[in-house]
């Protein structure tokens, strides 16, 4: 006992070589400070994947001193916490400046899975928490935790979360909650609004030091390329475009909903990132829109590409000072309204178990659609059925998801056709991988919030490891990857995490 509380004075060691990149920008992008320890705090989640991943020591974060560590009640050695600055359009119009109003970014370390950079959210009040009281409740804590993690199990780019603990610390939101903390890890949580502060600001030295910073870490071959007249920065547009571009194809095809496409909220590496009301689609509903908050629909699921297009637009806007031509800079984001169609129609294919394309794939995969949302018939549990129909079981599992049963049939005929006799069995292959069995439904996450609201982890720590391997069958586990319950269309996500 006394060896826990010497222990819990001295910065923890996790043996890792902090190098801050961020920090070296300068002072003009962050206040450095500390977190705001929470008491008495413990493990809700350990994602003991990626722990290893990184080469950390699981054992020792889950110990009594780790645990403080990862809710920033301990300094863990060689690291110089700070809260960036950025701006950013929320909802469309201009908000001005925003920042880390409850992330603190610990600092860059070499990890076994390369340089990662590690943040807290939820660790409490920075400069940039405005009205905010630089909390996260436990239930959005845990959101985030399982999605970041569902995510990277469909392999859609995105940032990862290491842990989740909580604490009897109330804040108040509709009701009084408990504060939490999520320990996230990315290469970067730079953001398109990082670029737009400095561009209204006209602060154009700092916004070079911050594209020079970005795209000599990350988008290094933009300092070589032929094209734009071998303008950089036009190239690193164009990089960030077609990258964002294959994120919001993976959203779509998997029945993704971000909930809150600010330009704020999108990473400059093109990663999923800030999980607030998101939600994977159950009934196919084109139009859905996630976010009880948003009320135009602006982020509803079908409007996401154009979202995206119109961020990358404005971050065009913010580059423009350095581009210094508006013609390469409208050229560098025709790359997204190129390489966006290609990719969803890929992964449709891939869906569909078509390697390869041909000519009528388009209308197979959009009379398919406009039938899933005609009868509003559960998007993945559609994608996984037609898979195991592919695989050789009964064409009536599909066609019980409709309303008239017969309405699926000329279709299914037509896609019977287009998969050649030889080549179902790839098919089926590429369908068990690409369609999921286990996607993070509100009411999976609901469920497992109750129980850890009660102190019982168990619930967060199954479905982690069902998100984690969502293609995988998982028998003991069929309940979770079937129907939502009725309460499910009750449950309420907003922007109050
Ligand atoms: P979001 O769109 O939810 O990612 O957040 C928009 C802005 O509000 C960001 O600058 C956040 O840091 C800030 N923010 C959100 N919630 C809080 C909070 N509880 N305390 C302080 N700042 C917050
Ligand atoms: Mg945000």
């Amino acid at each position: 006992m006394q060896e826990d509380v010497a222990a819990l004075e001295r910065p923890l060691d996790l043996r890792l070589t902090w190098r801050n990149s961020f920090a070296a920008l300068g002072p003009a992008f962050f206040t450095e400070l500390q977190p705001t320890p929470l008491p008495s705090p413990w493990l809700v989640g350990l994602n003991l994947p990626l722990a290893s991943q990184l080469g950390l020591d699981a054992g020792l974060l889950a110990s009594p001193s780790g645990v403080q560590a990862l809710t920033g009640g301990l300094a863990i050695a060689g690291t110089r916490p700070l809260a960036s600055v950025y701006s950013g359009h929320q909802f469309g119009v201009w908000a001005g400046q925003l920042g880390d109003g409850r992330a603190i970014l610990l600092g860059e370390a070499d990890t076994l899975a390369g340089p990662q950079e590690f943040q807290f959210k939820g660790s409490g009040l920075t400069p940039y928490s405005r009205m905010g009281d630089g909390r996260a409740v436990l239930r959005s804590s845990i959101r985030e935790y399982l999605c970041s993690e569902a995510m990277a199990g469909l392999g859609i780019p995105t940032t990862r979360a290491l842990s989740v603990t909580g604490s009897d610390q109330p804040v108040r939101r509709e009701e009084i909650e408990t504060a939490a903390v999520v320990v996230r890890v990315a290469p970067s949580f730079i953001r398109f609004g990082h670029f737009e502060h400095f561009s209204a600001r006209e602060q154009y030295g700092e916004l070079r030091l911050l594209a020079d910073h970005v795209i000599d870490r990350f988008y290094p071959a933009c300092r070589t390329t032929d094209k734009f007249a071998g303008n950089a920065y036009a190239a690193f547009l164009e990089q960030v475009s077609e990258r964002t571009a294959v994120m919001v194809a993976q959203w779509q095809a998997v029945g993704f909903c971000h909930g809150v496409m600010n330009t704020d909220n999108m990473s400059i590496l093109g990663l999923t990132i800030d999980y607030g009301p998101f939600q994977f689609l159950d009934g196919f509903d084109p139009g859905h829109i996630c976010n009880h908050s948003d009320e135009q629909g602006r982020y509803a699921y079908n409007k996401q590409p154009n979202i995206a297009y119109w961020n990358l637009f404005c971050l065009g806007q913010a580059l423009l000072p350095l581009i210094g031509d508006q013609e390469l800079a409208i050229a560098a984001l025709e790359s997204y309204k190129a390489v966006f169609p290609r990719e969803l129609e890929g992964r449709m294919r891939a869906k569909l178990g078509l390697a390869d394309a041909q000519p009528g794939d388009r209308e197979l995969i959009e009379d398919v659609l406009k039938l899933l949302a005609k009868d509003r018939v559960d998007y993945s549990i559609f994608w996984r059925r037609l898979s195991g129909r592919v695989a050789g079981q009964s064409a009536d599992t599909v066609r019980d998801l409709f309303l008239d049963r017969t309405a699926v049939d000329p279709w299914l005929l037509q896609y019977s056709e287009r998969l050649t006799p030889n080549g179902r069995g790839l098919a089926a292959d590429l369908m068990r991988k690409t369609n999921p069995k286990y996607v993070l439904r509100n009411h999976l996450g609901e469920l497992a919030i109750r129980q850890a609201k009660e102190k019982d982890n168990s619930g967060v720590a199954t479905l982690l490891g069902l998100l984690q391997a969502p293609f995988e069958e998982h028998p003991d586990h069929e309940a979770m990857a079937g129907f939502p319950p009725d309460w499910a269309s009750q449950i309420e996500i907003s922007c109050s995490s």
